[in-house]
């Protein structure tokens, strides 16, 4: 029935993954020194004299890993799909997403119909 290489969009899908996971990373360590070495002794780095000047700089940071998040959420939820043998079709309408849509986004759930509707209100 589906004409969608899902194997193919798995292979995406997890490298994107791994993409957004290693950015997350990234950002999570702030002052990153050698990531290999020290990442996971530096959990609880705190600089109590650098709080004011660098709110600005967090709450870009912080927006970013909230992009982030969210993109590492809907290429789980792609996986799943890819699992249940619902991945590539519209969650609204049901139709088929086009494979150069799924090339360039893997994650998407909506048709461009759907979606712009969606971003219209
Ligand atoms: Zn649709």
């Amino acid at each position: 029935m589906s004409a969608i290489d899902t194997e193919r969009f798995r292979e995406l899908l997890t490298e994107e993954r791994g993409r957004v996971q290693t950015a997350l990373d990234g950002l999570q360590h702030q002052y990153p020194r050698s990531l290999e070495e020290e990442g996971e002794e530096s959990g609880s780095e705190t600089h109590p004299g650098d709080m004011g000047t660098e709110t600005f700089d967090r709450e870009l940071d912080l927006t970013l890993e909230d992009n982030e998040h969210a993109v590492l959420e809907r290429i789980d939820a792609a996986l799943q799909r890819i699992e249940e043998g619902t991945y590539g079709v519209c969650r609204v309408c049901g139709k088929q997403i086009p494979p150069e849509r799924l090339e360039a986004m893997p994650w998407v759930d909506l048709c461009i119909d759907d979606q712009r509707k969606l971003e219209r209100g």
